[in-house]
């Protein structure tokens, strides 16, 4: 293999420029080319590309983003769209395709690999709702954006005593809001995953003001509900002044922490030599601390982990 290329697709997530610098620098180690196509699929459909060079990813490991762009792409999802990007590829003597993104990227991805085209898979979504590896790209960072917003928020709930509802990201996962209600030692916490009624959070929060509490968080997944909803429930049941804070789209900037460096450049390296050892159809990970390989169809048919221990650990730990 002498020419690879490399794109960004879906929701973008923080340390995908670092996993961009992986895959460029690896195959270059490796005496291999790369093209960088803009703009995710869109851009393989228009021929958005350039060649990226070991100085053009320079400078781009703590940045947040994506450097390549990101989109998404209805043309890609018919067959005339994934035709003309193969044409495309195929014209460019590229001979191999990493895809940096979420489930509907590997999709795609899979798609082409029908086609025979080479493709490979590198997780990167801030929502960590991808089967086959314990954590995604993006996730650890946002993690520490909401963990930092939950700790400003609690010093103002404290002073004035008042109940705190918090609506973060995650799509139709809670890993978000259950990993942060850990953390930020939220009262309450309401994820898609599970079952949830009123009742039971308002008697927790009266509870918890009864032996002297100063403030309350409650966290919930945007897959789970509206915050700016649930917030009025509560304050119409309790009587407790309630705020609501959305977090939005500051969850997905920032510089990416270690953790998403370091797992971007891993998996991103690992990408190109799963490319190099004639490898197809597959998406990188990381299960155990390890770098593990898993078909797409793995991350298709299984269901989304357990969310078990850590939410009832939550539910224990916030008496
Ligand atoms: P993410 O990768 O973050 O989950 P999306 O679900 O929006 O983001 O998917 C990104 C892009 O992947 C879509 O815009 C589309 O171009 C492509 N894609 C998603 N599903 C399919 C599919 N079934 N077939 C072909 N392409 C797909």
């Amino acid at each position: 293999m002498k020419k690879i290329a490399v794109l960004t697709s879906g929701g973008d997530a923080p340390g995908m420029n670092a996993a961009i610098r992986a895959v460029v620098r690896k195959a270059i180690y490796h005496g291999v080319e790369v093209i960088g196509i803009e703009y995710g699929y869109n851009g393989l459909i228009q021929n958005q590309q350039r060649t990226v060079n070991i100085g053009d990813v320079g400078d781009m490991i703590h940045r947040g983003g994506t450097m390549l762009y990101t989109a998404r792409s209805e043309a890609f999802k018919t067959e005339t769209g994934r035709q003309e990007a193969l044409q495309h590829l195929q014209n460019e003597g590229i001979e191999g395709l990493v895809v940096i993104g979420g489930d509907g990227s590997f999709r795609g991805a899979n798609e082409l690999h029908r086609l025979g085209f080479p493709t490979v898979g590198v997780p990167a979504t801030i929502d960590n709702d991808i089967p086959g590896t314990d954590f995604t790209i993006g996730f650890d960072t946002a993690l520490h954006t909401i963990i930092e917003a939950i700790d400003k928020i609690r010093d103002t709930a404290t002073s004035h005593e008042r109940t705190y509802v918090i609506e973060v990201m995650g799509r139709d996962a809670g890993d978000l809001a259950l990993w942060a209600a850990v953390a930020g030692g939220a009262e309450s916490v309401i994820i898609p995953e599970k079952e949830w009624d009123l009742d039971d959070i308002t008697s927790r929060l009266l509870r918890g003001y009864e032996r002297g509490k100063k403030h309350s968080i409650i966290l919930i997944a945007e897959g789970a509900g509206s915050g700016l909803t649930l917030g009025k429930e509560i304050e119409k049941k309790t009587g407790l002044e309630t705020r609501v804070t959305v977090l939005g789209h500051v969850q997905r900037g920032g510089a990416p922490t270690v953790n998403d460096r370091v797992l971007a450049s891993r998996l991103g390296a690992h990408a190109v030599s799963l490319l190099l050892d004639g490898k197809s159809g597959v998406m990188t990970g990381i299960e155990h601390h390890r770098v593990v390989t898993h078909p797409f169809s793995h991350q298709f048919d299984t269901k989304q982990m357990s969310h078990n221990e850590l939410y009832e650990l939550s539910q224990q730990l916030s008496i």
